[in-house]
C-alpha cells in the first residue's frame, strides 16, 4: 500500500472547506443546481505572450489587458518567454508601465523556455525568475530545489509535440491539457495527464491559448501572423478556477488544488463536478478533492455552469482511471446529471469529466469555434485513496 491513510483529508475536513449551500437537502431533485457559496468561479487565460516575447506581433500589454476586460475575464497571466530577456522578466513584462489593472487580476508569470521544453510559472507576487532560468539545464533534482525555494507554481506547457516537456513531471503541479483553440492537437497531452493521474499524481489539468498575435490597431502594421488573432486569442480556451476569494493568491491556490475546469471560450459553459461521499444528500467533495474510500457507493453530480444553449444536447463522458466509465446526454435547459459508483476500497480511483456539444459563439475570436470542434469543457478529477504527501 503506497498511500498513507493518516495523511489523507478526512471527509469532515473536506466538508468544512466546502460548506456548500444546499438548503433543500433534496438529493433526488436533479434540476436543482448547487449554489456553492464558499467561493467564486473566476475565468481567465494562463498562457499569453505580449510584445516582450520577440516572436509576438501587435500584442502590447495594454491591448491584452483591455481585451481581457472586454470579454469579462477575471484574471490573466502574461507568460513571456524568459530566454528572450535572459530570465530577467522582472525588468521587462512586470515593469512595463502598462502592466497594471484595477479590476483584472494580473498574475506574475513567465514561460520558462528551455532546450528540454517549456513550462509556465504562476505566482501571486513577484519572484526571482532569473534563478529558475539559470538552472534550466541542470539535473531535475537541482531544479526542484530552486523551484521549491521560490515557492512558485510550475506547469508543463504543450507537453507533447514541438517543445515537448522533457523534465520530470514531479517538478510541476499542473499540465496544459488544452493548448490553443485547436482541440484535436491535445490528444497526447490528455494521454500523458491520465498516465500521471494513474500513477498517483494529483496533477491539475489546465488550459492556455498561447496567443502571440493581436489585431493591429490603426497605427500598427499587420504581420504575417496577424491572421492567427481570428483563430486563437485570449480565452481560447478559458480556464475557470473555483477560488475562495477574488484575489491572486486564491487563483494560485485553486490551481494548486485542482479546483479547475476548462471551456472552449469565455462564453462557453464549464463543468462543476461534485460528490456526496457521506450519503447525506449534500455534495461534500468537488474537483481536486481527495478522500479515503469507504467501499460504499458514492453519488456524483455533473453540472454544466454558465451559458448552456437551451435545447442543445450535450454529451457528458465520465473517465474513471483513464478509461471511459459511461456517457450521458443532458439538455441545455437542465444541464445536470448524476451517477453512482463504488470507488475501490484499497486502490486508487479517480473520476474526471469531459463535455462535448455545440461551442458557444465567441465573436471576438470568430474562427476559434471551428477549431474547438465539439469540445465544450473538461473537469479536473475527484480522487479516492490518493496520497496527499506523494
Ligand atoms: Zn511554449
Ligand atoms: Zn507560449
Amino acid at each position: 500500500m503506497i498511500y498513507n491513510l493518516k495523511h489523507t483529508l478526512s471527509i469532515g475536513f473536506v466538508m468544512l472547506l466546502l460548506n456548500f449551500n444546499d438548503a433543500s437537502g433534496q438529493e433526488n431533485n436533479k434540476s436543482k443546481l448547487i449554489d456553492s457559496g464558499a467561493g467564486v468561479w473566476l475565468k481567465g487565460d494562463l498562457h499569453v505572450h505580449s510584445r516582450h516575447s520577440t516572436e509576438s506581433s501587435n500584442n502590447a500589454v495594454a491591448k491584452i489587458i483591455n481585451f481581457s476586460k472586454a470579454v469579462k475575464m477575471d484574471y490573466v497571466c502574461i507568460t513571456d518567454h524568459d530566454n528572450h530577456v535572459n530570465g530577467d522578466v522582472a525588468h521587462h513584462t512586470w515593469t512595463d508601465p502598462e502592466f497594471k489593472s484595477d479590476t483584472l487580476l494580473l498574475l506574475y508569470g513567465a514561460e520558462w523556455t528551455t532546450t528540454r521544453g517549456h513550462g509556465n510559472v504562476f505566482s501571486a507576487k513577484p519572484y526571482d525568475h532569473q534563478r529558475l532560468f539559470d538552472v534550466r539545464d541542470q539535473r531535475d533534482v537541482n531544479i526542484g530545489k530552486v523551484k521549491k525555494s521560490l515557492n512558485i507554481h510550475l506547469s508543463a506547457n504543450h507537453p507533447s509535440g514541438k517543445d515537448n516537456f522533457g523534465f520530470s513531471y514531479d517538478l510541476v503541479q499542473s499540465i496544459e491539457v488544452w493548448n490553443s483553440a485547436m482541440w484535436t492537437k491535445n490528444a497526447n497531452a490528455m494521454m500523458i495527464w491520465d498516465d500521471m493521474l494513474s500513477s498517483g499524481r494529483m496533477m491539475t489539468g489546465r488550459g492556455g491559448s498561447d496567443a502571440h498575435h493581436g489585431t493591429p490597431t490603426a497605427s500598427e502594421k499587420p504581420s504575417q501572423n496577424t491572421y492567427q488573432a481570428a483563430y486563437n486569442y485570449i480565452g481560447t480556451p478559458t480556464t475557470w478556477v473555483y477560488a475562495k476569494t477574488r484575489s491572486l493568491s486564491a487563483v494560485v491556490d485553486a490551481l494548486n488544488h485542482g479546483r479547475v475546469a476548462v471551456s472552449a471560450n469565455p462564453n462557453s459553459p464549464h463543468i462543476a463536478f461534485y460528490a456526496d461521499v457521506t450519503g447525506t444528500g449534500k455534495f461534500d467533495m468537488m474537483m481536486g478533492d481527495n478522500t479515503v474510500s469507504t467501499g460504499k457507493p458514492v453519488k456524483f453530480q455533473i453540472q454544466l455552469m454558465g451559458n448552456t444553449i437551451p435545447g442543445e444536447t450535450y454529451s457528458v463522458t465520465v473517465i474513471k482511471n483513464g478509461k471511459t466509465f459511461n456517457t450521458y446526454q443532458i439538455k441545455g435547459d437542465a444541464p445536470v446529471t448524476t451517477f453512482t459508483d463504488v470507488p475501490d476500497l484499497k486502490g486508487r480511483t479517480y473520476y474526471r469529466v469531459t463535455v462535448e456539444g455545440k461551442v458557444n459563439d465567441y465573436p471576438e475570436v470568430p474562427k476559434s469555434m471551428a477549431l474547438s470542434e465539439k469540445m465544450v469543457s473538461l473537469s479536473n478529477p475527484i480522487y479516492f485513496n490518493f496520497d496527499p504527501k506523494f
